[in-house]
């Protein structure tokens, strides 16, 4: 398994903390590949799928699915990002081509870019006819606070998420990954005082990571290696559901008269998929077919 591509589950020994870190290197060059996005773009959407991944992976039980939306009215707009507890995650910025001037320490200003005016928002859908709903009001716009936050206020779990995204000035994608460490009920205050120490010590997640690309690399350091014990070695991905079939179910939603402009002006259509880039061409024939179908 590809440490780029891996999220590993562990608890303490103590079982003060569930402790959750990932590599998703590869995951976010492939999500700036389909959307084709500049560096504060690609940063901000990138903490985002890696956010969504440890909590969806952390909350969500077999085919639950999650999508997180993300609306801070900054230069970026809005993100969607969907994700399931198997490792898949899926998503996009509303402006994907923003580069803003790093901060004053070098670092991509995801939160001048995401911006705090707004909620981060999370549906669960958990097999009821309407998913369960929750939102918080955006923390700080850098996204590792914000669901820091969330989960606190609408899980109700004492938790810390860290996350990370590294683009160099070339706007590729060096190193990206996070934790989440959940605190568990009855957790010791000595170990969460000890914890906080240790958050303040350790190197940045991208520093990690980059010194070795296996997210153990990252537990190791929160709690050292022999205070824990791996749960779970989780591959992850950026994957899409979509298909022409499934694009050709939303144009024959599309009225009649529509359908009919679009035949008689356009002779086809181009179909981009939100989430992943994916283009889906429609000939005359087959849009003539879909309004066919639609009449019987
Ligand atoms: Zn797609």
């Amino acid at each position: 398994m590809s440490s780029n591509n891996v999220l590993v589950k562990s608890l303490t020994n103590d079982q003060n903390f569930r402790v959750y870190a990932l590599n998703a290197t590869e995951v976010v060059k492939e999500a700036q590949k389909g959307h084709e996005m500049f560096g504060t773009s690609t940063a901000a959407l990138g903490r985002t799928l890696v956010a969504s991944l440890l909590l969806a992976n952390s909350v969500l039980k077999g085919k639950e699915t999650m999508t997180v939306r993300l609306n801070g009215q900054g230069p970026v707009g809005f993100m969607i990002v969907d994700a399931d507890a198997h490792g898949n995650v899926k998503g996009y910025v509303q402006k994907p081509q923003v580069n803003l001037p790093l901060t004053e320490d070098g670092e991509v200003d995801v939160a001048t870019a995401v911006g705090t005016d707004g909620f981060l928002e999370v549906l669960k859908n958990q097999g009821g006819e309407e998913p369960y709903t929750s939102s918080v009001p955006l923390a700080s716009g850098k996204i590792g606070d914000d669901f820091t936050y969330y989960l606190a206020m609408s899980e109700q779990i004492p938790s810390v998420v860290g996350v990370s995204v590294e683009v160099n000035e070339n706007n590729e994608v060096e190193v990206a990954g996070g934790f989440l460490i959940q605190a568990m009920p009855g957790a010791a205050d000595e170990a969460i005082t000890a914890l906080e120490g240790k958050l303040k010590e350790i190197p940045t997640i991208s520093d990690m990571l980059k010194a070795d690309a296996n997210p153990e690399n990252i537990l190791d350091h929160l709690f050292g290696k022999s205070n824990l014990k791996i749960v779970e070695e989780l591959p992850i991905a950026f994957t899409c559901d979509c298909s022409k079939a499934k694009f050709a179910g939303d144009i024959a939603r599309i009225s009649k008269d529509d359908l009919e402009q679009i035949i008689s002006e356009d002779h086809g259509a181009e179909v981009v998929c939100n989430f992943c880039g994916s283009k889906y061409n429609f000939s005359e024939d087959e849009l003539v077919k879909i309004l066919e179908e639609k009449e019987k």
